[in-house]
């Protein structure tokens, strides 16, 4: 049995930029040249893309980890590195991604155009640009900056415009197969329909809409028992319901019970959900008695709810249903879609603390305790011991911080009483 995916979660990294470079320019009988050594490349992005042929997220549940490339190092004789490639993810169109940790949706993944959701760090500045006239031999370069790396969840929120919905065996699938060209399973027993079936239905020469037919909604799925509550997801989108009921009761259920029981499920869910629009289609006229139908009638107009009388299987009564549905869509906003959320506000004590203030002498004094160990073993004559200085400056907000106070190329920063130039 083929299974039906429609939630994973997965790791993606984006590369690290490469580092810049320590080099000084040779050249025969020339004693010492200047600073060449060139900028680390970019690293590789993460980015979503749609695409038609996926239908579900089955190949994330093997797949779980999905890693772009670093940049290169910059090289001797001002080479900057090559900057890694983009990694380009295929999705099914409608997937939702969010943020594994905060739960935020980062993007909706509907349209045409690719999204990036994991920026690949930048390339360090190689040590040609860090020449001055106080600073004749720079023997440091800049690292790369890290890329963001994180987990992520994917959902698949069909693109429909109509959900049929209803409990199984009430003729769903039939109703589908014989209004559009899709053509899923068909039988009378209950769970057939085991993944979405989306379904084009053409209206007339220029007017056409999408129709999904959702797995059976059964009791308790708003509750995640049996099938049906992953599904209901799907429904989430579309503009307007088509509530199927069978009308004759022919599994000895009431269809009044099950019209109620399917809303509470839908409600159960989401409030907003609960207030999509419904059409009610009573399927299966042909096995129903007048009286039937007629109870069934008065009940469902008395709720304010369109209904119309159908038999899928004979294909009828499906073209007024069809109209209505059509006239009903163009009073309705358009497919929802997911906005990104914004990301939470860092709270102070999810940072490591410091304080800076510009003294008289214009030095910025920096006091960050838990910069001490790191302070007591930095070697200021050796290239890598730096490069791990300035990336915990960088990723603890204090380069962040000096640049929003103002700090230029050449002023005093004082870190802990240690002094040293800022360069930019
Ligand atoms: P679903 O589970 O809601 O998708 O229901 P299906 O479309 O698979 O139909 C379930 C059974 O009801 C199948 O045996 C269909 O042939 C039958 N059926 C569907 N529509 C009608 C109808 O209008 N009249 C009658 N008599 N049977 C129908
Ligand atoms: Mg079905």
């Amino acid at each position: 049995m083929s299974m039906f995916v429609d939630q994973a979660r997965i790791r993606i990294e984006a590369g690290n930029g490469g580092d810049g470079c320590v080099s000084f320019h040779r050249e025969k009988y020339v004693a010492a040249g200047g600073p060449d050594g060139g900028d680390g490349g970019k690293g590789g992005d993460v980015l979503f893309v749609a695409d038609d042929h996926f239908s579900s997220l089955l190949s994330f549940r093997y797949k779980r980890k999905y890693v772009a490339e670093n940049g290169q190092n910059g090289a001797a004789k001002r080479c900057t590195g090559k900057s890694a490639p983009d990694l380009t993810i295929k999705v099914p169109r409608g997937t939702v991604i969010r943020e594994a940790e905060s739960g935020r949706v980062l993007a909706d993944i509907s349209g045409d155009e690719p999204v990036i959701l994991a920026k690949g760090g930048r390339g360090g500045k190689g040590n040609q640009h860090f020449a001055s006239s106080t600073r004749q031999v720079p023997r440091f370069a800049k690292p790369g900056y890290d890329g963001e790396k994180f987990d992520i969840i994917l959902e698949l929120k069909l693109l429909a415009d109509v959900g049929l919905v209803g409990f199984p065996n009430v003729g769903k699938s039939t109703l589908i197969s014989v209004v559009s060209a899709a053509k899923p399973k068909i039988a009378n027993y209950h769970f057939t329909t085991l993944e979405p079936v989306l379904g084009v239905v053409r209206v007339d020469e220029e007017k056409s809409f999408v129709m999904a037919d959702i797995p059976g909604l059964i009791e308790g799925a708003a509750d995640g028992a049996g099938l049906g509550h992953s599904f209901l997801r799907h429904v989430e989108r579309c503009r307007l319901i088509v509530h199927v009921l069978d009308c004759a009761g022919s599994e000895d259920r009431d269809p009044i019970e099950d019209f109620e029981k399917i809303n509470t499920e839908l409600r159960n869910f989401s409030e907003e959900l609960s207030r999509c629009p419904q059409i009610v289609a009573a399927n299966k006229s042909d096995l129903a008695s007048e009286e039937q139908i007629e109870r069934l009638h008065a009940y469902i107009a008395e709720k304010g709810y369109p209904f119309f009388v159908i038999s899928a299987a004979a294909a009828q009564g499906t073209k007024p249903l069809i109209d209505e549905i059509a006239k009903t869509l163009e009073t309705l906003p358009p497919v929802k879609r997911f906005e990104p959320e914004a990301a939470p506000e860092i709270k102070p004590e999810d940072t490591k603390r410091f304080t800076i203030e510009i003294d008289g002498d214009g030095v910025y004094q920096v006091e960050a305790p838990f910069m001490e160990p790191i302070m007591r073993t930095v070697n200021p004559d050796d290239w890598s011991s730096l490069q791990y200085f300035e990336r915990v400056l960088r990723s603890s907000g204090i380069i962040d911080r000096l640049e929003e106070m103002g700090a230029k190329e050449g002023v005093t920063v004082s870190i802990n009483g240690f002094e040293f130039d800022y360069v930019d």
